[in-house]
C-alpha cells in the first residue's frame, strides 16, 4: 500500500467521523459540542495508536506488520520492515564474524590481537595458549610484554613498526620450542602478533650444518694423505705424467681449502664464539703484509697503512680469517701491474678497514648476492684464481660476530673498495710501545 493510500485512509474515516457528529450535533441542538467530542474521540484514537507503537519500540519487542489501512499500519508495516532488515544484516554479520573467529581460532600459529597503546592483550586464539602460555581470560587485557618478558619482546615491541621479526626465540615453559615472532600493524589502535612453531625448521637447519661440518671433518684426513702421497712421488723423468702430477696436487690443494673454508663457516655458523680479546693491528697488519707479499709473488704494488692508532676488540682467529680473505680476493682479482691497498684507520668513535684494489671489479647487479655461499662474478675466473666461493660468506659471518658491517664499491674495469665498519665499543686503546 502506498502512503498515498494510507493518507487518504486515514482521513476518509476523519471526514465521515466529522460529517456524522455535525448531522448529530444538528438534530440534537448541540452542533459545537457533538463536534468537540468527536475531535476528542479521534485525537484519543490517535494518541492511543503512537503510544502502542512507542512502546513496541522502547521494549525492542519486534512489531508484526498489521494487515489493515490507514497511516499508524502503514508506519508499523514500515517499521516491521526496518526491523527484519537489521536483523538479517546481523544475523550475517554474526556468522561472518564466528567463521573468522574459528578460522583464525584453528589456525596452527598463534595470533594474539593487541591494543597498540600499552600492549594490552585484545584477543588470542587457542594456539597462542598453548605456544605463548596465555590463559583465557585471565590474560585477556593484560600487557603482553610483561607476559613474554623472557622473550626479547618487551624491546621488541617498543620498536614498533620497524620491527624485524624475530627468529627462534624460546620460552621456559615450553622448552625445546623454537618461535619465530611477527607483528602486524593492521588499524591504527591495534596490533597483530603471530608466533609460529619453527622447531622442525630450527632441527633441519641443525642437521644441514652438522652434516656440512661433520663430512668437511671426515674428508680432511683423505685428503692430507692423498695430498703427502702426491707431495713424495718423483715424476721429473717424464714431463707428461709431471703435468699430470702438478695438476692432481693442484686441485688437492683446492680441496683442502675447500675442506678448511667449509669447516670455519661451520664454527662461524655454531655461535661457537671464540672469546673476545684485545686484537693488536700492528701484528695483525704485519702478518697480513707477510701472506700478502707470499700470495702477490711481487706481482701487484701493496702498501699497507695504519692511521688509526687504535686496536680491536674481538676474535683475532676470526679477524684475521676475515681480513686475509678479502686481501687475498684483491689479489686474486686484480692483474699483474695492479695495486692493493690496505688502510687501517680511525672513523668517527669507531674505525674502518679498507681494502682497495685496481682490479677487474664487480659488476653492480652481482654486489647485493655477492656474499652469499658460493656465489660468484664469473665461475671460470674464480677457478682459475683458486677460489672456493666461502670467502666472502666468512667475511660476513665474522663481521656480524663483531658488530661490523661491510660495505663493497666497485667499478668495472677500475677496481674495488671492501669497507669493514667497526663500531667504537669495538675499538680498543693500542698499549704505548715499549
Ligand atoms: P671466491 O673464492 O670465488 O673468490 P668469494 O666469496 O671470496 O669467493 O668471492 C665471491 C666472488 O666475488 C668471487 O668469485 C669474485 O667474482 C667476486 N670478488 C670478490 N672479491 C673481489 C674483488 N676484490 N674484485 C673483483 N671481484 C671480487
Amino acid at each position: 500500500m502506498s502512503i498515498r493510500s494510507a493518507w487518504l485512509a486515514t482521513l476518509l474515516p476523519l471526514g465521515v467521523a466529522l460529517a456524522l457528529a455535525a448531522l448529530a450535533g444538528i438534530l440534537s441542538g448541540h452542533f459545537w459540542a457533538a463536534l468537540a467530542l468527536a475531535a476528542l474521540g479521534v485525537l484519543a484514537w490517535h494518541y492511543w495508536r503512537m503510544h502502542t507503537i512507542l512502546n513496541h519500540i522502547a521494549a525492542r519487542r519486534r512489531i508484526h506488520p498489521p494487515q489493515g489501512p490507514g497511516l499508524w499500519n502503514e508506519t508499523e508495516r514500515l517499521l516491521a520492515r526496518q526491523q527484519d532488515e537489521t536483523r538479517t544484516r546481523k544475523q550475517r554479520l554474526t556468522t561472518m564474524l564466528r567463521t573468522y573467529r574459528a578460522a583464525a581460532a584453528a589456525l596452527p600459529d598463534a595470533v594474539v590481537v593487541m591494543a597498540r597503546k600499552g600492549h594490552r592483550v585484545v584477543w588470542f586464539n587457542e594456539a597462542a595458549q598453548r605456544l605463548l602460555g596465555l590463559h583465557y581470560p585471565r590474560d585477556l587485557g593484560g600487557n603482553l610484554a610483561t607476559h613474554l618478558g623472557e622473550l626479547s619482546v618487551p624491546d621488541w615491541l617498543s620498536l614498533g613498526r620497524d620491527a624485524e621479526p624475530l627468529m627462534d626465540e624460546q620460552l621456559a615453559f615450553n622448552p625445546g620450542v623454537h618461535l619465530s615472532l611477527k607483528l602486524i600493524h593492521y588499524s591504527d589502535d591495534l596490533w597483530l602478533l603471530i608466533a609460529r612453531d619453527v622447531s622442525k625448521l630450527m632441527h633441519l637447519e641443525q642437521m644441514r650444518r652438522d652434516f656440512v661440518a661433520n663430512v668437511s671433518h671426515e674428508l680432511r684426513t683423505p685428503l692430507t694423505v692423498l695430498h703427502g702421497y702426491l707431495d713424495m712421488m718423483d715424476t721429473e723423468e717424464d714431463p707428461e705424467t709431471s703435468r699430470m702430477f702438478a695438476e692432481m696436487r693442484h686441485q688437492s690443494l683446492r680441496m683442502t681449502q675447500l675442506v678448511e673454508d667449509l669447516l670455519t663457516l661451520s664454527r662461524l655458523e655454531s655461535q661457537e664464539r671464540m672469546p673476545d680479546d684485545h686484537v693488536a693491528m700492528p701484528l695483525m697488519l704485519a702478518v697480513l703484509r707477510r701472506e700478502a707479499e707470499a700470495l702477490s709473488q711481487g706481482r701487484q704494488a701493496i702498501t699497507i697503512e695504519d692511521s688509526a692508532g687504535v686496536d680491536l676488540w674481538g676474535s683475532n682467529k676470526e679477524l684475521h680469517s676475515a681480513f686475509s680473505n678479502l686481501i687475498g680476493n684483491a689479489i686474486r682479482y686484480t692483474p699483474a701491474g695492479g695495486r692493493i691497498d690496505v688502510r687501517f684507520a680511525h672513523e668517527g668513535d669507531g674505525a674502518v678497514l679498507n681494502v682497495t684494489d685496481s682490479g677487474y671489479g664487480i659488476p653492480a647487479a652481482h654486489i647485493p648476492r655477492i656474499t652469499e655461499r658460493f656465489y660468484r662474478v664469473s665461475t671460470s675466473r674464480a677457478r682459475e684464481t683458486g677460489g672456493t666461493g666461502l670467502g666472502l660468506s666468512i667475511v660476513k659471518h665474522v663481521l656480524n660476530h663483531h658488530d661490523a658491517r661491510l660495505e663493497i664499491h666497485s667499478e668495472v674495469g677500475k677496481g674495488s673498495t671492501f669497507s669493514c665498519h667497526f663500531g667504537k665499543e669495538r675499538v680498543v686503546p693500542r698499549p704505548a710501545a715499549e
